[in-house]
């Protein structure tokens, strides 16, 4: 862990990656006035891991569409005019409405210090908890049921705890992808133990069913009957751990009642769940027999109208057996965002008060209040998102202020959230990118300072607190998160409540509350960092909270003494009767709609969508089908796909693969407006949403497909952005050194030659054009040269297989192009095939599928270490790892 870092370079900080909540620690380092970003050693959560994201980290630093100003309905305002403007028109709503028509949607991605200073502003000064947040969408349903279970929002494990089990359980977790570095370490974690066995229960096989023994392919939704049917089966087997549920659990009778009735058959489970009797049989007994036992679970079981039970139910199996507190176990949830367990610390939900106190309780409601010095406090709960968007069009809100996040895109039935921010008499969106999909709707924008540029903490998936560490000035006038709210809030006349000159104080406060009258009463408890000073914040080491003066370098695992946060110490088990989604697939939309990420992009893409790297993997937004789906709608790969549900329609390109069972179908999250003309898959989820969380339902929406037929198909490769946005479909994305876009057309334009220089906004002067047309075929190639540079390429066809853009792609890395570049280009192939990469699978070392073939061919490779010996992918970050093995087995026909 203290490996010493070999330094060729000036390290410029040491801080955390923003993006998912694993909250791995990098170094940044500069070397000839380039950033550079490595896996920091030292940080105990990732110890020097990262995945792809990370490591491309540094491409995204730059200011290119930055939002750098204030601005008033479109016009450039000095910061004072914003203020003023918003404190005006915010005190003009609640003096006429009441404070609950004022309301502000935030966002995991904020650091604590932010999130902190937000949801004291609403819940203290302007006397409403309607303050919401995007990990509504990702984490409530954890929140809630470890509410229940546990009286308190606690994860109890450790990452360390993958290293000391013998069974991790992944359910609802696509980890390969979506918590790339704790996949790796369970790998590792395999190597060194080789009792070690690995269950993946996800309805598609993912990659990281790369890593598993047992794969169960369950059906879509059914969680509740799976678990329900271990805790039968557990109880039937002995394996309930007496001492621990007699003293340390209440509930239990209920609970195991409520298995019985959904799940005492396991012939009943298996139909529910898709499974075969003896699949059942072996996993509950493995976890049986495994003492030391780790769920890990994440949205597959989070984003459902029953997540919260799923949850319980989960938990339920680990209090029974008592596999909860002791190293090796528990049920550990795996937050999305890097920041979310952050922004449940301070109350950042509208239904909870900051330091995990409960906006229900008197008591605790007087000690914020008092703390604060506050002249009233929120005493109900407030909007959740979905409800909070329906309320603006109720005409309930009036005023919302939205920081961070781009509801417009990732919220379900975003076309409904879409109207509702149209609707809202004042929208202002505080963002550090100019062009988003929510923000094009505000009227009044703020530039916030975004990673590498501000200070402060975030708390990753195990309790751990990390610095991120400013290290590069922001652009323009952009300012810290809580900077601008407390300068509104100054403005709105809390001189003295925000009278903060930096993160460090913010959080002093913070944690002077979270110790008060606390006493081991309340699980979150940062007391022991109530007086730290300006140095001993910036070499603030990452420690698992609660940090008391008895722990002052944190806490590993929490219930070890099995004392929980309930009225009575006890835990509690949850009677588990499990439902079915809220819309199930009918006639008319026989398929299920699942949703979730890719592996190289991070939610809307406003800072992933910046690396060319990243983009190569996926770089179209598209619909994984099953080829028994793809051919009753006469679907192929490659055509255009119109998805639709009763909420709305989106076009996507089809992708076909029996990794995805019959009858599903998956789309990732990530395209907006920005990125594709019709991608956004927020606009075809259903808002339905689970009874005690508000969290949606993202991955059961019951869809149709058709597919789309369309005049003509393209691509186009300019090393210039383009407006393409008048085409009837587009993709954009970005790759080294040019932008590609993938287009469709309704009609053919009368003369392709005319259109492709219109498209390309092409200036003939000092170019040089190649074109090829084929009339009867209606084949159009076209290449503009600078010299003998490559400046922009268009392909047209009548037929959507078009060659592959990887070859002509490379060729604008080319300062100009040889003869037999020039002789080959227009037929988009390389002379020679081998020059052809292929479909980026390694982004770190931009190895492509055709280079990994050959060489698997050539060189009579067999395993995956060969392949990162002979061409170093796979190597780095291990991201690809899944798809190297896949590549291997489809090419030697392997195992
Ligand atoms: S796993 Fe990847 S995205 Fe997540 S924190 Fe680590 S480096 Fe960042």
């Amino acid at each position: 862990m203290t490996t010493p870092i070999e330094v060729t370079e000036d390290i410029v900080s040491k801080t955390t990656c923003p993006y998912c909540g694993v909250g791995c620690g990098v170094i940044v380092s500069r070397d000839k006035g380039t950033y550079k970003v490595r896996g920091n050693p030292d940080h105990p959560s990732n110890q020097g891991r990262l995945c792809s994201k990370g490591t491309a980290l540094a491409e995204t630093l730059d200011d290119e569409g930055r939002m750098l100003y204030p601005q008033i309905n479109g016009l450039k305002s000095s910061w004072g005019q914003a203020y003023e403007l918003m404190a005006k028109r915010f005190k003009s709503c609640i003096k006429k409405y009441g404070p609950g028509s004022v309301a502000m949607y935030v966002s995991g991605q904020l650091l604590t210090e932010d999130y902190y200073v937000a949801n004291k502003f609403m819940k203290g000064f302007v006397g409403t908890a309607n303050i919401d947040t995007n990990s509504r969408l990702c984490m409530s349903s954890v929140v809630a049921g470890q509410k229940r279970a546990y009286g308190t929002d606690t994860v109890p494990c450790s990452y360390e705890d993958i290293d000391r089990t013998n069974l991790v359980v992944i359910v609802g977790s696509n980890t390969a992808w979506c918590h790339p570095v704790i996949f790796q370490r369970i790998r590792q974690a395999q190597k060194n133990n080789p009792n070690l066995d690995v269950v993946v229960i996800d309805p598609r096989r993912t990659a990281t069913c790369d890593i598993a023994g047992m794969h169960l392919a369950i059906n879509s939704g059914k969680d509740s009957y799976l678990f329900n049917g271990l805790l039968a089966y557990l109880n039937d087997k002995g394996e309930v751990n007496r001492p621990f549920v007699d003293n340390c659990v209440e509930g239990f009778d209920a609970a195991l009642d409520s298995a019985y009735d959904s799940s005492g058959e396991i012939t009943r489970v298996s139909k529910e769940c898709g499974l075969s009797v003896e699949q059942l049989e072996q996993f509950y007994a493995l976890f049986a027999r495994k003492e030391k036992v780790i769920t890990l679970f994440s949205q597959g079981i989070n984003q459902s109208t029953s997540g919260t039970d799923k949850v319980n139910a989960i938990i339920n199996c680990h209090l029974l057996s008592g596999r909860i507190g002791r190293p090796g176990m528990g049920a550990f949830s795996l937050t999305g965002q890097p920041n979310a367990m952050g922004g449940r610390e301070v109350g950042g939900l509208s239904n909870q008060l900051t330091a995990h106190m409960d906006l229900e309780n008197k008591e605790h409601r007087s000690l914020v209040q008092q703390h604060w010095n506050s002249p009233l406090i929120a005493d109900t709960p407030g909007y959740k998102a979905v409800d909070l968007f329906e309320a603006i069009l109720k005409d309930k809100v009036k005023a919302l202020w939205v920081i961070g996040t781009n509801p417009a895109v990732s919220m379900p039935n975003n076309s409904r959230v879409r109207e509702a921010l149209s609707h809202c008499e004042l929208l202002v969106v505080q963002d550090c990118m100019q062009n988003t999909d929510t923000a094009d709707l505000a009227h009044i924008l703020l530039p916030a300072s975004t990673w590498g540029e501000r200070d402060g903490m975030v708390t990753n998936s195990e309790r751990r607190i990390s610095r991120q560490r400013s290290f590069r000035k922001a652009p323009g006038e952009a300012l810290p998160d809580w900077k601008i709210i407390s300068s509104v809030a100054q403005e709105m006349g809390f001189e003295k409540e925000f009278n903060y000159n930096n993160p460090r104080e913010i959080f002093n406060e913070f944690a002077v509350l979270s110790g008060k009258e606390n006493n081991g009463t309340r699980d979150f408890d940062i007391s022991a960092c109530a007086d730290i000073d300006d140095k001993a914040y910036d070499l603030f080491v990452p420690s698992q909270w609660p940090i008391t003066f008895n722990q002052p370098t944190g806490t590993k695992r929490l219930f070890e003494d099995g004392q929980f946060f309930t009225a009575t110490r006890k835990a509690k088990m949850v009677a588990i009767n499990p439902a079915s989604a809220a819309n199930l697939p009918n006639e008319e939309y026989p398929l299920i709609l699942n949703t979730g990420r890719i592996r190289d992009q991070w939610h809307t893409m406003t800072r992933t969508g910046k690396s060319p790297t990243l983009s190569t993997h996926y770089p179209e937004a598209f619909l994984q089908l099953h080829p028994v789906d793809a051919t009753k709608h006469n679907i192929s790969v490659d055509d255009l796909v119109c998805v639709s549900s009763e909420w709305g329609e989106v076009t996507l390109r089809a992708l076909i693969s029996d990794d995805i069972p019959r009858g599903m179908v998956f789309a990732p999250m990530h395209w907006n407006d920005q990125y594709a003309s019709n991608a956004s898959i927020g606009r075809i989820v259903n808002p339905a949403t689970d009874p005690f969380s508000g969290q949606p339902e993202f991955k059961h929406t019951p869809v149709r497909v058709k597919r789309i037929h369309k005049a003509w198909y393209g691509f186009l490769l300019s090393r210039r952005q383009l407006d393409l946005s008048t085409q009837d479909y587009w993709n954009l994305n970005k790759g080294n050194g040019l932008w590609r876009y993938e287009m469709a057309g309704n009609d053919t334009p009368k003369n392709w030659a005319d259109n492709a220089r219109t498209l390309l906004c092409a200036n003939d002067d000092n170019v040089s054009w190649m074109e090829y047309f084929d009339q009867s075929a209606q084949c159009y190639r076209a290449a503009r040269l600078v010299g003998d540079s490559l400046e922009s390429c268009i392909f047209i066809s009548p037929d959507p297989h078009l060659p592959s853009r990887d070859w002509l792609m490379a060729l604008f890395k080319n300062d100009g192009l040889d003869d037999k570049d020039k002789m080959f280009l227009l037929s988009g192939r390389a002379s020679d095939s081998s020059e052809d990469a292929g479909t980026s699978v390694c982004a770190c070392f931009s190895v492509g599928k055709n280079t990994i073939v050959k060489a698997i061919q050539e060189k009579n490779i067999t395993t995956v270490d060969e392949i990162g010996k002979q061409l170093q992918a796979g190597t780095n970050c291990g991201s690809c790892i899944p798809e190297l093995t896949a590549l291997l087995k489809e090419v030697t026909g392997s195992n």
